[in-house]
């Protein structure tokens, strides 16, 4: 019998992919998400599953948490509230989900027994270092409340593997994009929102002068690694954190180039539209890459899609669900 998988965060845009993926390959799934950034329709290509079951609740309540990891082999921990700009203006929301309630998960998969819980990291926890790529054990000084809250995710699940024996496998995700992100509300990101904007015959706005890069990372390669990290049995695989990204960096000016030409497939006259710049965010940095050597070697991790390849296959998407 194939294993049972709690995925946290299931209504979103990394959690439905993960989703679709694991009841496509007949695990059992269990999904929790409490909608607050989610959207239900998400996972319209799993309700109906025999092996899919949906836990409408909040990893704040430990309770629920605890109720979630019943009978599961494997958690793919991502609820969590993402963007730095809402950390900015809401830290205490975004401290009590991403600390409070992976505190949570983490007791409750102590306490059931989970054999490993692998979670959602991110590169803002590289924070003010300047030094590229972004090697694992060189980190800066966080510069959000978000990038707080994901480098205490990963000082508490080195805790508990130390303390209490808990498996866990942190992947730090870089620019993720795809199928299903959220183009809409104040805190979309980059690649969604300039998809939405372009398709709707408006300029994309640049924060600065679009020099500013990012390894941006398709969601096909951070299902990958999701899957590689829950069933490694490499023993450096475990309480020990990875990049999760492509391994490249494009610009924004870059970026909006390759978006155009994908979508001059569908209307070329997307190619005339110029790009608005603004002033740069605060808690920004200039530029992120990372160094994926630790997770090829030790997760066996291969991102197959590239940044190219990955938008055509993401604006396929939207060009037909928007
Ligand atoms: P998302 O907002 O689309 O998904 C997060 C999901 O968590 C949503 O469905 C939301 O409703 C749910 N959620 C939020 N608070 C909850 C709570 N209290 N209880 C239960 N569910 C709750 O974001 P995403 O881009 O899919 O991100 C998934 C994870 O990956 C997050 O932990 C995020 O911090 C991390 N991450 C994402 C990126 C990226 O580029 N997308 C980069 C680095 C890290």
């Amino acid at each position: 019998m194939k294993s049972k998988i709690l995925i946290t965060g299931a209504a979103g845009f990394i959690g439905s992919n993960l989703c679709d993926y694991f009841v496509d390959r007949g695990y059992d799934v269990v999904g929790l998400d409490n909608l607050s950034t989610g959207h239900i329709a998400n996972l319209n290509d799993v309700t109906d599953n025999s092996n899919f079951s949906f836990i409408h609740g909040d990893i704040r309540d430990l309770e629920t948490c605890r109720k979630a990891v019943t009978d599961v082999d494997y958690v793919l921990h991502q609820a969590a509230l993402g963007s730095v700009p809402r950390s900015i203006i809401d830290p205490i929301t975004s401290n009590e989900v991403n600390v409070n309630g992976f505190l949570n998960m983490l007791v409750a998969c102590k306490d059931a027994g989970v054999k490993k819980m692998v979670y959602a990291a991110s590169s803002s926890t590289y924070g003010d270092s300047t030094s590229l790529p972004k090697v694992e054990d060189a980190i800066g000084k966080p510069l959000s409340p978000y990038a707080i809250t994901k480098y205490v995710n990963e000082l508490y699940a080195d805790v508990f593997y130390k303390t209490y024996g808990l498996n866990t496998v942190g992947l730090r995700y870089f620019n993720v994009f795809g199928r299903k992100q959220d183009p809409n509300g104040a805190y979309a990101a980059v690649i969604p929102l300039f998809i939405k904007r372009l398709m709707d015959n408006q300029s994309p706005r640049i924060n600065g002068d679009g020099t500013y890069s990012r390894d941006f990372t398709y969601v096909d390669n951070v299902i990958q690694a999701n899957e590689k990290a829950m069933l490694s049995v490499h023993p450096e695989a475990i309480n020990s954190v990875f990049n999760i990204a492509y391994g490249d960096r494009t610009d924004l000016n870059h970026l909006v180039e390759l978006l155009k030409k994908s979508l001059s497939r569908f209307n070329k006259e997307i190619l005339e539209i110029p790009i608005e710049y603004g002033p740069l965010r605060v808690g920004d940095v200039p530029h992120s890459l990372a160094s994926i050597d630790k997770a090829k070697k030790i997760l066996d991790y291969h991102p197959r899609f590239d940044l190219a390849t990955g938008i055509d296959e993401a604006i396929e998407w939207y060009w037909s669900n928007l």
